[in-house]
C-alpha cells in the first residue's frame, strides 16, 4: 500500500456517502487519518469495515456545513485528538433542480447554502490551523455544469461557478502559507444519484462523453488525492477536470 499520506490529518466534508465516501477511503487507504463530516451518519461500522486497515483510520461525524456552529464544534473535536488538520475537501454538495421558471427561492438557497457557502464555513474554519502550521490541501469539489452550464440547474451551476471564483481567490490568499487550494471538477459520475437515471437517459448521456463511460467514484477520488499529494506541491488555484473529455 502506497503511504503517500501518513501522519496526515483529513476533514471530507460529504465523507460517508458516494463521492465523499471514495476521497475519504483512498486518503485513509494511503496512511491519513480521516474525519468524515456528514449530515446523517449511517453506521459507522457498516460503511467502512469492509477493510479493517482503511476502517481504523475513518472516523464519522455529524456536522452540517451550512452551519458555522457545527463545524467549529467539529474542528475543535479534531484538533482535540489530533492537533492540527492538513487535509480539507469540500465536497458536501446537493442538488435541487428545477427550470428558472418553476425554481422556488428555498431551492435557490439551499443549494447555494450547502454547496458554495458550505464551502466557505469549512475553508474559513480550517483555514486557521493549517496557516499556524504553515500547511495545508484544500480541493474544493466542483462539476462540469458549473463551467459549461446546464439546463434545469441554474442554481446548482451558479454554486459550483462561484466554487472556481472561491478557489482562485483562496489560492492566492494563502499562497504564503503553503496552503494549496483546488478544485475537481467531475462529469457524470457513476453515484446513487445518477444510478437513478433511466436507461435511456444515461446511454444519451454517454453519447456525449468522448472517453465512452462514465465517472467512477474512485476517478475522482484519485484526482483529489494527486492534488492533496507531494507530487502536486507546485499546483495550486487550479481547475482539474475529470469528466472523460464531455467539457474541454
Ligand atoms: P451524494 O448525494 O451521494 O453525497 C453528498 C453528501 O453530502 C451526502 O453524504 C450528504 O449527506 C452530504 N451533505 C449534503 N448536505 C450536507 C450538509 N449540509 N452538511 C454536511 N453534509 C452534507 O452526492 P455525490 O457523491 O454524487 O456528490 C458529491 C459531490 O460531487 C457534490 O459536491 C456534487 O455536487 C459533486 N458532483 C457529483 C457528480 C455526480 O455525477 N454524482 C458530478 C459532478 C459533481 P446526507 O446524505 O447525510 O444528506
Amino acid at each position: 500500500m502506497n503511504n503517500r499520506f501518513e501522519n496526515r490529518v483529513a476533514v471530507v466534508t460529504g465523507g460517508c456517502r458516494g463521492i465523499g465516501k471514495s476521497i475519504a477511503i483512498k486518503l485513509a487507504s494511503e496512511g491519513a487519518k480521516v474525519y468524515a463530516l456528514d449530515y446523517v451518519i449511517p453506521n459507522e461500522s457498516e460503511i467502512f469495515c469492509d477493510n479493517p486497515e482503511i476502517a481504523k483510520n475513518v472516523k464519522c461525524l455529524q456536522a452540517d456545513v451550512t452551519n458555522f456552529t457545527s463545524i467549529e464544534n467539529c474542528v475543535n473535536t479534531i484538533i482535540e485528538e489530533e492537533s492540527k488538520i492538513d487535509i480539507l475537501v469540500n465536497n458536501a454538495g446537493i442538488t435541487r433542480d428545477n427550470l428558472l421558471m418553476r425554481m422556488s427561492e428555498a431551492e435557490w438557497d439551499a443549494v447555494l447554502n450547502t454547496n458554495l457557502k458550505g464551502a466557505f464555513i469549512c475553508t474559513k474554519i480550517i483555514s486557521r490551523p493549517m496557516m499556524s502550521q504553515r500547511y495545508g490541501r484544500i480541493v474544493n469539489i466542483g462539476s462540469v455544469v458549473g463551467l459549461m452550464g446546464n439546463a434545469g440547474q441554474s442554481n446548482y451551476s451558479a454554486s459550483k461557478a462561484g466554487l472556481v471564483g472561491f478557489t482562485k481567490s483562496i489560492a492566492r490568499e494563502l499562497a504564503s502559507r503553503n496552503i494549496l487550494v483546488n478544485l475537481v471538477a467531475p462529469g457524470y459520475v457513476r453515484t446513487a444519484m445518477t444510478e437513478k437515471l433511466n436507461e435511456e437517459q444515461k446511454k444519451a448521456f454517454i453519447e456525449n462523453i468522448p472517453l465512452k463511460r462514465v465517472a467512477e467514484p474512485e476517478d475522482i477520488a484519485n484526482a483529489v488525492a494527486f492534488l492533496c499529494s507531494d507530487e502536486a506541491s507546485y499546483i495550486t488555484g487550479n481547475i482539474l477536470n475529470v469528466n472523460g473529455g464531455l467539457y474541454l
